[in-house]
């Protein structure tokens, strides 16, 4: 038993050191495809706007490190009295796959809840703000808006019995996929629709940061796109290229029903 748990700790450092890897390598790699092949054409200087996002960067990766670290300590102490999805004894592959769906499931609430209430949509907007979004945006997030994040998913956690591990598998997927839907990496119309089956495509995350509310109101996906499919909340992005980035309003439609 002890020596799968420090196994799996291993493991867990593992994929972590992976995910930093990839995330380095991936936003090289779409910044320079960004500069080869770019979906909007761009007047400003790209390493000026990349500054402001990359300060977003290091306070929002310390802070959530911290508060991450906290959290996870906390849900160790907790396991042994509840362990959630682990209490159906599911084969590994299964348990590991229905946390990672979801966890994908919660961030789509979350991020639904963000556009909803109003105090959340005050942070939120930090993020939305970008008339330039890039692959850097995905680092775009308010200070208060990442703590936030970090207190709410802490009970989703708990209930769902995830741990080091399973948080850090989800990043694994997660910080490569957001790199990529923020870009601005003129994909193929085949290629993005293509993906766009699987996960959140860029063409589909334009729609999300449109300047127009009825369309940032929609495809709220972090990972997998099927969340908005599923609950209505999917738009099909027909054109792209028309798309104004950016905010346009102050207050979210918090009166509307979230689910219709
Ligand atoms: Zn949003």
């Amino acid at each position: 038993m002890l020596d799968l748990k420090i196994q799996i700790n291993m493991t867990t450092v593992i994929v972590q050191q992976l995910t930093m890897l990839l995330a380095v390598a991936t936003l090289a790699l779409l910044w320079l495809l960004e500069s080869a092949r770019p979906f909007f054409k761009r007047a400003n200087d790209r390493f000026a706007h990349a500054r402001t996002n990359f300060l977003y960067a290091i306070v929002g990766i310390s802070l959530t490190t911290i508060f991450s670290a906290f959290g996870l300590h906390a849900l160790s102490c907790l396991a042994p009295y509840w362990s959630g999805v682990k209490l159906l004894g599911l084969p590994f592959w299964a348990q590991t796959l229905t946390l990672f769906l979801s966890f994908d499931a919660w961030m789509y609430v979350w991020h639904r809840l963000n556009h909803h209430l109003p105090l959340l949509w005050r942070f939120h907007q930090a993020h939305h703000s970008d008339r330039e979004m890039d692959t850097t945006t995905a680092f775009r997030f308010h200070p208060l808006e990442l703590a936030f994040s970090e207190v709410a998913r802490f009970p989703v956690m708990l209930l769902l019995g995830m741990g080091a591990f399973e948080l850090a598998l989800y990043n694994l997927v997660l910080i490569p996929v957001i790199l990529l839907h923020h870009s601005n990496v003129a994909l193929s119309p085949t290629l993005d629709a293509a993906l766009n089956r699987v996960i959140a495509s860029p063409n589909m995350h334009r729609v999300h940061h449109s300047e127009i509310q009825a369309e940032t109101d929609s495809n709220f996906g972090a990972v997998f796109s099927w969340w908005d499919k599923l609950f209505g909340t999917y738009q099909t992005p027909n054109a792209p290229e028309k798309i104004t980035l950016g905010v346009k309003f102050i207050e979210p439609k918090f009166s509307e029903p979230i689910i219709k």
